[in-house]
């Protein structure tokens, strides 16, 4: 009788469960309560699918001549990349997290170039509707990885500030994003009826160029977008990589990354107000936006740590805005000592969180988290909006472009129609930031000259401690 434990199907059960582990880590990462259970989730599935994959491979090929060496090349190279992932992540800083990501995003859209240019260029004995299948997922893939890896690279260099964040704003842009599209379609059949490969260069220049405009031509205030679309990209590219090297569980990964990522892209372009479909099609519809702080000006306020201090004694209560300066100045452990000092004395504070304040979805949940600031104080935009007219003092704490009036008031503004925190409505708004520089999207802020406004210059840490100490 033949034994329906071969190493495939034991495999194949591992790789049940991982994908069941990676569900249960994508609703565990959902909430903050369930986060870190389902971050065991997801490292115990990727652990359960390394040592499975491994295993079936190394059973498959006992006794072969080539088992040694294989073997070799895989620890070595497990080692190598696990102790580099090992060391970045320890080092890496929150603020520096967005930039690694889109590095790590680039990597899997490179993996699926390479896997797609293997299976072009091995051996292989399908015949009829087999290979011309084969055909076009080495197509698609290398495509789907191309634009990947090249998009992501200029995600990373834009969020590295290596790369000027503003857009570029190349003649007949669309065109050529269109026009690039078409092309694949049109090079895909050619190359399934006939698979040269000098198609399949063509191809892939065609994509690392495509990804490159396209996420180029993207502006500052749309990069939180762009990156969960990139995570999207690179699910695919996976799912692809997994049909060439026949791997359900690649596949199914592939598949959840790639859905969740685009779900998750989309729910970012309803919150801001964007057209989905405009930030995919690399900034489709979008005008160019004028420089910088051309054409706001007028008086500023300034206010020591004293007046602040006094401001909010006698605050009637206090919203605290946080921003990408709270995160680089890591003002958040004497924030949330601020935050229990005047809780203490009667004054009720809470939080407004701009779902795209800081440089990563959910970066100040974190780091008012890591402080240990209550959860039931810190609520969304959408919770706070309408109790700001009411409120007595703003702390706009390293916040710009999230309380930048100009989105909601001026419709010529690059990020005109995105939501924002209209701190300008409260009695009183201080700013804490250390110079009249403009955010992350390159936008002069206007709210910096009302004149409920006072600026509160240097760093947000700093000032904070300041402000305690007089408390
Ligand atoms: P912004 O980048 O608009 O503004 C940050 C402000 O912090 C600046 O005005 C800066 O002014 C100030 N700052 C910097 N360092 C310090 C410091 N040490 N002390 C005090 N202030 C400091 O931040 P927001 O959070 O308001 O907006 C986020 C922006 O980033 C949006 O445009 C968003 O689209 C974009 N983005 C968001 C991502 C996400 O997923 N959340 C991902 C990628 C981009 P100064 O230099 O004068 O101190």
């Amino acid at each position: 009788m033949q034994t329906l434990l071969t190493p495939a199907s034991i495999a194949g059960a591992a790789y049940l469960v991982a994908a069941l582990l990676f569900i249960l880590s994508l609703a565990g990462l959902s909430r903050h309560e369930s986060a870190k259970a389902g971050v065991g989730y997801g490292i115990a599935g990727m652990a359960i699918a390394l040592v499975a994959t491994v295993w079936a491979v190394v059973v498959e090929a006992w006794g072969s001549a080539s088992l040694g060496i294989g073997l070799t090349l895989l620890v070595v190279a497990v080692l190598v990349g696990g102790s580099i992932g090992l060391w970045r992540a320890r080092v890496v800083a929150m603020t520096g997290m967005p930039e690694l990501i889109a590095l790590l995003h680039s990597f899997v859209g490179l993996a699926a170039v390479l896997v797609g240019w293997n299976g072009a260029l091995e051996e292989n004995s399908l015949s009829g509707a087999l290979r011309d299948i084969h055909h076009a997922e080495v197509f698609i893939g290398v495509f789907i990885g191309a634009v990947t890896f090249t998009g992501s690279i200029v995600a990373f260099l834009k969020l590295s500030a290596r790369m000027k964040s503003a857009p570029l704003m190349l003649p007949g842009k669309n065109v050529l994003n269109l026009g690039a599209l078409v092309l694949f379609v049109a090079l895909t059949v050619w190359y399934v009826i006939t698979p040269a490969l000098w198609l399949l260069i063509v191809v892939t220049i065609l994509a690392l160029l495509l990804g490159w405009h396209l996420v180029a031509s993207i502006g500052g205030g749309d990069m939180p977008v762009v990156i969960s679309m990139l995570n999207s990209y690179s699910g695919w590219a996976a799912a692809a990589a997994g049909f060439l090297l026949n791997n359900d569980l690649l596949i199914v990964t592939g598949a959840l990354v790639g859905s969740s990522g685009a779900y998750l892209s989309y729910i970012m372009c309803t919150a801001m107000n964007r057209s989905f479909l405009s930030v995919i099609a690399g900034g489709f519809g979008i005008a160019a936006p004028r420089a910088a702080g051309d054409d706001e000006e007028g008086e500023i306020r300034e206010l020591d740590a004293e007046g602040a201090a006094a401001l909010l004694r006698d605050a009637s209560s206090v919203v605290i805005t946080p921003g990408y300066g709270m995160a680089v100045a890591q003002a958040q452990y004497p924030v949330a000592e601020l935050t229990a000092k005047l809780r203490e004395r009667g004054v009720p504070v809470r939080f407004g969180i701009h779902p795209v304040a800081g440089r990563l979805p959910g970066h100040m949940n974190v780091l008012l988290a890591e402080a240990k600031v209550p959860y039931d104080i810190a609520l969304e935009m959408d919770e706070i909006n309408d109790d700001l007219a009411e409120t007595g003092v703003v702390l706009v704490i390293g916040a710009n472009d999230t309380v930048n009036p100009a989105a909601a008031e001026d419709p010529g503004s690059p990020i005109a129609g995105m939501p924002v925190l209209r701190v300008w409505e409260a009695e009183n708004v201080i700013v804490f930031k250390r110079s009249m520089a403009a955010g992350y999207a390159g936008v002069q802020n206007p709210l910096f000259f009302r004149d409920n406004a006072h600026m509160l210059f240097g760093d947000a840490k700093q000032r904070v401690e300041d402000i305690l100490r007089v408390l």
